[in-house]
């Protein structure tokens, strides 16, 4: 992308300004300064969830929901609110479609031991795509994706059929940042009676994600990839579900009524969120979603799609690199693999100059025997990433590619 157009889809967004609001990016690493390229794994926490979350443990905190002292009624009012703001931040119809849990791997399982695992008979089908994380993979059918790990529409509905009674599938792709269509599968699947189950863990911090809109039956993701806290995430189900399902773990909380002869469950959300929830989390996840929603999310996303440009550009300069997942529509991020130098061997010399990138099978080892890789280095970027990143990204590689020469 030449400079012309870099500036036109930067004019409007201010990255030292974002930087500014995330305090680790001041960090050092070895004496350099921190390039964070991996904000796929988790993305970093912005000052405001940081303080909210130091606020709620210095002057509120309690056990929630079942208290009559302030401190409880404080600390249940916070935690509530950001369900509320969680809703509106996702479209959600009503808040009591949003349920907290530890993070997207968590949401997965909830629905399928809670929705699929009592309705699923012997020849039923589960259809997925090739490039799930491990989080979302049961008894399968599989969508193909072609060689650049663009999943196409056609080739999803074809294989839907009578015996197909949930679509799972990523909205973006860990392994290769492919975004997938999921809103005309969702379509397709709902035209069928097919439930639908979108894992977002990698989408909801780089798109605007509308429940309603995609008309997805289930949406899972994590705080800790979307600036706010880890060990806290929500699942997103249309109620009409929810309340037909099951509770899936028992204990406090979950329960109205119990006597030896017969339980009676809590209303939604209530009843999936047994024992003492990550209370700081949840309120830290509130901030997160402030964050975004006060922020210039288009701006951001411009910057981002900036990024991705410069670093698909720049790292396709590098002699013997080759940019594993290359489908049109992607989000901002670049697994690759380097002639000769190991992704591991990669990403601790990328360490030595501050740079701090993902190297591994990335959960997604489907997705690595495809390309017939062990492995690949993966550079994640967020709105507060840079160009001179991605330049100190591209010495370091050939700084690593020398080594190994
Ligand atoms: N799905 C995808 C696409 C992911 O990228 C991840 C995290 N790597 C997960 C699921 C699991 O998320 P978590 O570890 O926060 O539960």
């Amino acid at each position: 992308m030449n400079n012309i157009a870099l500036a036109q889809t930067n004019r409007t967004f201010d990255v030292e300004a974002a930087r500014r609001q995330f305090p680790i990016l001041a960090r050092m690493v070895h004496g350099k300064p921190l390039a964070y390229l991996d904000n796929g794994a988790s993305a970093q926490r912005a000052q405001s969830v940081i303080d909210a979350v130091d606020d709620y443990e210095r002057r509120h905190h309690a056990n929630i929901h079942r208290g009559v002292h302030t401190l409880s009624e404080e600390a249940t009012s916070m935690y509530e609110s950001a369900r509320d703001r969680i809703a509106r931040f996702i479209n959600a119809r009503s808040r009591n479609e949003i349920i907290f849990l530890r993070g997207t791997t968590e949401a997965i399982n909830l629905v399928a031991q809670s929705y699929a695992r009592p309705i699923l008979r012997p020849g039923d089908e589960v259809l997925i795509t090739h490039l799930e994380h491990h989080a979302n993979i049961a008894t399968l059918v599989v969508a193909p994706m072609d060689a650049h790990g663009e999943v196409h529409l056609d080739a999803v509905v074809s294989l839907m059929n009578a015996r197909t009674k949930i679509l799972a599938c990523a909205h973006v792709s860990n392994a290769l940042g492919t975004i997938l269509p999921v809103r005309r599968m969702v379509a397709a699947a709902k035209a069928r009676g097919i439930t639908t189950l979108i894992d977002g863990a990698q989408a909801i911090s780089h798109m605007s994600v509308d429940v309603q809109e995609l008309g997805c039956d289930f949406y899972a993701f994590s705080g800790h990839k979307m600036y706010g806290p880890t060990g806290v995430g929500v699942l997103y189900g249309r109620e009409q579900l929810l309340d037909r399902m099951p509770p899936w773990q028992g204990g406090g909380e979950m329960i109205l009524s119990v006597t030896f002869a017969k339980t009676t469950y809590n209303a939604l959300p209530n009843k999936f969120e047994a024992g003492t929830p990550n209370i700081s989390g949840g309120i830290g996840l509130g901030a997160a979603v402030d964050f975004l929603s006060g922020m210039d999310l288009d701006g951001a996303r411009a910057h981002e799609d900036a990024l991705l440009q410069h670093a698909t550009a720049t790292l396709n300069k590098i002699h013997g690199l080759r940019i594993v997942g290359t489908a049109p529509e992607k989000a901002s991020l670049v697994s690759f693999v380097v002639a000769g130098v190991h992704p591991h061997d990669l990403g601790t010399i990328l360490d030595e100059d501050g740079i701090a990138v993902r190297t591994g099978h990335h959960c997604a080892m489907p997705v690595m025997d495809f390309f017939k890789l062990p492995a690949t280095a993966r550079a994640s970027f967020a709105f507060y990433n840079t160009f001179d990143e991605i330049d100190r990204l591209k010495s370091g590689i050939e700084r690593a590619r020398k080594m190994f020469a």
